[in-house]
C-alpha cells in the first residue's frame, strides 16, 4: 500500500488512515485496546494527532468503535457517523445483527456466549449525523460518504476520488470467492447497496475485516446475485 493509504489491523477489525491536502482521514477505531497500533503506525508515517482531521465511523458495532472515545480525545477530531446508529454511539452500545451464512449464524451464537463485554463501549458524542449523502471537499479531501443500510441501518462507505471505496461490513474480504458478511440486519438492504456501489466508478475496496480487493470481486459477486 502507498502513503497516501494506510491499513491497521486493530484487534480483528481494520481501519485506515487517509492522506488529503492537509491531513488525514481516519476510517474507524478497531477493537478496544488496539489503540497501540494506531500510534505505531502513525509514528511510523510521522503522523501527529492533529494531523487527523475527520472519523467516519463505517457503522456503530464493538469493533469498530473501540478506541473511539480516546482517539477522539487525543485528536480532537470530528466524528462523523449515520443518524441511524448516533444514538448507538452516544450510549455506547452495539448490537450484532442476525447470521446471514451458516458460518456467521453459528458465530453469533458463540459471541452470544460472551454478550455484554463484546457489544458495550466507551460512549462518544458524535459531531456530524448524516443522511444519504455527504460531500467531505470541506475537510480537504477529495471524497462522499454514502449511505449502504444492510449490514446495520446505518453502514456508510467512503468513495475517494471516485476511485477508492471504504466499505466497512458491507464488504467482508476473507476469503476469494465471497464479500458477503457472515452477520447482515438485512440481507436485501445489503445487496441493494452493493449495487449502488457498482454503480460508482470505484476500482478498489477496503473492507473492515480481510484484504483489500479489486472491483471485479464484487461484480463477481453481484453477478452470482442476479443468477
Ligand atoms: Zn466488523
Ligand atoms: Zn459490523
Amino acid at each position: 500500500m502507498n502513503g497516501k493509504y494506510i491499513k491497521i489491523k486493530m484487534g480483528i477489525a481494520n481501519s485506515y488512515l487517509i492522506k488529503g491536502n492537509s491531513g488525514y482521514i481516519l476510517v474507524d477505531t478497531g477493537v478496544e485496546g488496539s489503540f497501540e497500533k494506531l500510534i505505531a503506525k502513525m509514528k511510523e508515517a510521522s503522523i501527529k494527532y492533529s494531523d487527523i482531521k475527520l472519523i467516519i465511523i463505517t457503522h456503530v458495532h464493538y469493533d469498530h468503535v473501540g478506541n473511539l472515545q480516546i482517539i477522539k480525545k487525543k485528536t480532537q477530531a470530528p466524528v462523523l457517523v449515520h443518524i441511524r446508529e448516533a444514538e448507538l454511539l452516544k450510549k455506547g452500545e452495539s448490537y450484532l445483527p442476525g447470521g446471514n451464512t451458516l458460518l456467521g449464524s453459528l458465530g453469533i451464537k458463540i459471541m452470544g456466549l460472551l454478550k455484554g463485554k463484546q457489544n458495550s463501549f466507551k460512549p462518544v458524542k458524535p459531531d456530524i449525523e448524516i443522511r444519504d449523502y455527504y460531500d467531505i471537499r470541506g475537510f480537504g479531501f477529495e471524497g462522499e460518504v454514502i449511505h449502504t443500510p444492510g449490514h446495520s441501518a446505518g453502514s456508510i462507505c467512503l468513495i475517494i476520488e471516485n476511485r477508492h471505496c471504504f466499505v466497512g461490513d458491507t464488504m467482508f474480504s476473507y476469503v476469494p470467492f465471497t464479500i458477503n458478511p457472515p452477520f447482515a440486519d438485512d440481507a436485501q438492504k445489503l445487496y441493494k447497496s452493493w449495487e449502488k456501489i457498482a454503480k460508482s466508478d470505484c476500482q478498489i475496496f477496503y473492507p473492515g475485516h480481510g484484504y483489500i480487493f479489486h472491483r471485479q470481486k464484487l461484480i463477481n459477486n453481484l453477478n452470482r446475485k442476479r443468477n
